[in-house]
């Protein structure tokens, strides 16, 4: 507050007052513009003497233009009369006697815009130096009668300037050569005039004046605190026009801090000074033009200008409210810069999120998926044209709420049992938070039947709060049609191939015998041939069913407890052959746990990996049987010393007819290991396999504790 107070008392009427020197008159604040009329050179004396004399006590810059009949040397020397030898204020450059030809004309004729330059140049000279401020005194005498009017328009121009700044003028007009007309001129251009009366010196004022002129100091006051506050930018400006009235430039009358912060000048350095000077960039802007239209037409403007925004200065919005006041006009101007950020930035936000929106609603449309949002409620907020079509939902059932909806269409598992509603997986993300991938419903419309595999995920907040739920359906019905035409395959397969098989196998069994008492051994060797090869084509049609059971989910486990040790016992009694007992070593600890298995699909991964074993290694070497129980689990290794499985085939093994490469052997089509695979992932557990080329390899698989 006392900065502010301080910036203040510069230009305002609040400041210290002046001492003025004359008696008559006392104490007077900055910024009094007066007059003196007079008729001698005694006259002069009276009040410029003792004016000036105060000036340089009170430590101002002072001024005096001094004409005829007091001259400057005369005046010099009734002054060091007063104050004593002038050297030093001289050579402290405080006090500057003039003649009136110097000072104000070019050939008797006043210069106001050369003199009005120089008063500004004065003015913040004085300041710079450090005096407190600027006094003047000046005498008008000797003005030929035709130049008064010019120096009538001088006299408002300087009334002008002094308002508002640290100084005090006292102008001295010859009585004897004004007429009535220039006295009151002279008056009104002035704060009040002394005058030399009944032997003495009196003030002439209007009282009603000096009680409105206090009110209007007092309002002043209130109102320079109140623009010196505020934030936004406050400046009068005063249009100066040619000889034809055209606008030409505008003069500083004022302006607040917030003003000269956001030009970057001197608050009061540049009042009485010109716009375009001061900003010659203004010249044909939108700005200027809006300042002329409202001096000129009165009508109030708002418009918004930009600077910047280069390498050299960072962009600034200004808002500027221009309106018109008397003959001056005021210029509020906003910096809206950070308001313009900002609404930059949402705008920018605002395309990215439509952007996107665009985006998003593009991939939900072309999605070959079923898509549904769902809210909180689990009523439907959208859905693309494929869950429609799923659905079979209009436009109006759709938004039906949950219950209501799922009356409309019936829906089942894949055993035909009716799905409630708070088991769907919609439901169950939506209450329970579950994500749900891929389950099987069946969707019965009325003109047909959907098979969809439905996955269900919640919408979470960042607090955690369920928002809705994004489910996806997806159109298994081909799927569907393709393992129903794959059931009745494996049927034809198993019952309509294995019969002729059966029949031919017997046949070819009969011809074996019979040619064996006939000693014809061409013709037995060739009985043996087929019987041999319908006995592997079985194996290869048991193995085409069995994937295909596998994977269309027809097989079912018939699990229980089983002792590996009394199994594999029974296991090889009843498989040998194919077996080869003797070249099997059981490793089993007399405490294992049974384990929870099929007997016959158990039987089925030894076999197949017991008999590859022995395919794939030479004839007399060991093949271990080890278990061992692990967790939860038992793991059982087949070990044997064969040629091994070379490193490029390891990671396809147990795939889908999958060989090694250069597998010459006929008698299989590489579905083996891939069903033992199926088999053992049924029972809850896993399969690998170690080889080294020329060493052996290693199967390991393991499963449950029973
Ligand atoms: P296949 O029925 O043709 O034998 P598998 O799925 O049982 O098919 O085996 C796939 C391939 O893995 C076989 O072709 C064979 O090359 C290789 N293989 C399987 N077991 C062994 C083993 N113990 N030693 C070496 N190679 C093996």
């Amino acid at each position: 507050m006392d900065t502010l107070l301080h910036s203040v008392s510069l230009t305002g009427v609040d400041a210290p007052l002046r001492e003025s020197g004359i008696a008559v008159v006392g104490n007077l604040p900055w910024g009094s513009h007066f007059c003196q009329f007079y008729a001698t050179r005694q006259d002069l004396l009276d009040i410029q003497l003792p004016y000036i004399a105060a000036g340089l006590a009170a430590g101002e810059y002072c001024l005096w233009v001094t004409a005829e009949p007091l001259p400057a040397d005369a005046a010099a020397e009734a002054l060091a009369a007063v104050v004593g030898d002038l050297g030093p204020y001289l050579r402290a450059g405080q006090l500057e006697i003039l003649d009136q030809a110097q000072w104000y004309t070019t050939g008797g004729i006043p210069d106001v815009e050369r003199v009005r330059r120089k008063w500004l140049d004065r003015l913040a000279d004085a300041r710079q130096r450090g005096f407190a401020g600027l006094r003047f005194a000046g005498n008008t005498c000797g003005v030929a009668e035709s130049n008064r009017s010019a120096f009538s328009a001088y006299g408002e121009a300087l009334d002008h300037l002094i308002a508002g700044q640290s100084m005090l003028a006292l102008c001295s007009f010859y009585l004897p050569g004004c007429s009535t007309v220039d006295v009151m001129d002279i008056l009104s251009t002035h704060s009040f005039a002394l005058h030399h009366r009944d032997g003495g010196w009196q003030v002439i004022e209007h009282t009603e004046q000096k009680r409105q002129e206090a009110a209007l100091r007092e309002s002043e006051a209130r109102f320079r605190v109140a623009q010196e506050l505020s934030p936004d930018g406050f400046v009068i400006l005063r249009p100066e026009r040619d000889v034809l009235g055209r606008i030409v430039d505008f003069t500083f009358v004022y302006q607040n801090a917030a003003s000269a912060r956001m030009n970057g000048t001197d608050a009061e350095v540049v009042v009485g000074r010109r716009l375009l000077e001061l900003f010659p960039g203004l010249r044909g802007s939108p700005n200027l033009e809006a300042y002329q239209q409202v001096a000129d037409h009165g009508e109030p403007r708002v418009l918004e200008v930009h600077y910047g925004g280069d390498a050299i200065q960072t962009p600034t919005w200004f808002r500027l409210a221009v309106v018109s006041m008397g003959k001056d006009i005021v210029v509020l101007s906003q910096d809206i810069t950070a308001h313009k950020q900002t609404e930059e930035e949402l705008k920018r936000l605002l395309a990215r999120v439509k952007r996107q929106a665009a985006e998003l609603e593009a991939n939900f449309t072309a999605i070959a998926d079923g898509l549904i949002v769902y809210d909180a409620e689990g009523n439907i907020v959208k859905m693309n044209a494929e869950a429609r079509r799923l659905s079979g939902y209009d436009h109006d059932e759709s938004w039906q709420p949950p219950p209501t909806r799922m009356r409309l269409r019936q829906m089942s598992r894949t055993d035909g049992s009716p799905f409630q509603w708070e088991e769907t997986p919609t439901y169950r993300a939506l209450l329970r938070g579950e994500t749900v991938i891929g389950e099987t419903m069946v969707l019965h419309l009325p003109d047909r039947t959907y098979w969809i595999a439905v996955s269900a995920a919640p919408i979470r907040l960042e607090d955690g709060t369920t928002r809705g739920v994004v489910a996806t359906l997806t159109d298994i019905t081909p799927l569907h049609e393709l393992q129903e035409q794959m059931k009745d395959f494996v049927h034809m397969v198993s019952h309509d191939l294995r019969m002729p098989m059966t029949s031919m196998k017997g046949h070819a069994d009969i011809l074996q015998e019979r040619l064996t008492q006939a000693e014809d051994r061409q013709a037995r060797r060739s009985a043996e041939v087929i019987a041999r090869g319908i006995t592997r084509m079985n194996v290869m049609i048991d193995d085409l069913v069995e994937v295909a059971r596998l994977e269309g989910g027809q097989r079912r486990l018939h699990r229980q407890p089983v002792a590996l040790a009394a199994y594999l016992a029974d296991l090889l009694a009843r498989n040998a052959p194919p077996l080869e007992a003797h070249r099997l070593h059981l490793d089993l600890p007399d405490d294992l746990p049974p384990v929870c298995a099929d007997p016959d699909r158990l039987e089925r991964i030894l076999l197949n990996l017991l008999t590859n074993a022995q395919k794939y290694s030479a004839p007399a070497t060991p093949i271990g049987v080890q278990a061992r129980p692990c967790g939860d689990a038992v793991t059982i290794r087949v070990t044997d010393e064969g040629r091994g499985i070379h490193p490029d085939d390891l990671p396809h093994l147990f795939t889908r007819f999958y060989r090694a490469k250069g597998e010459r052997r006929a008698d299989g089509i590489g579905l083996g290991l891939y069903i033992t695979k199926l088999l053992v992932e049924a029972h809850g557990g896993h399969i690998r396999v170690d080889s080294a080329m020329g060493t052996g390899s290693t199967f390991e698989f393991t499963l449950p504790v029973g």
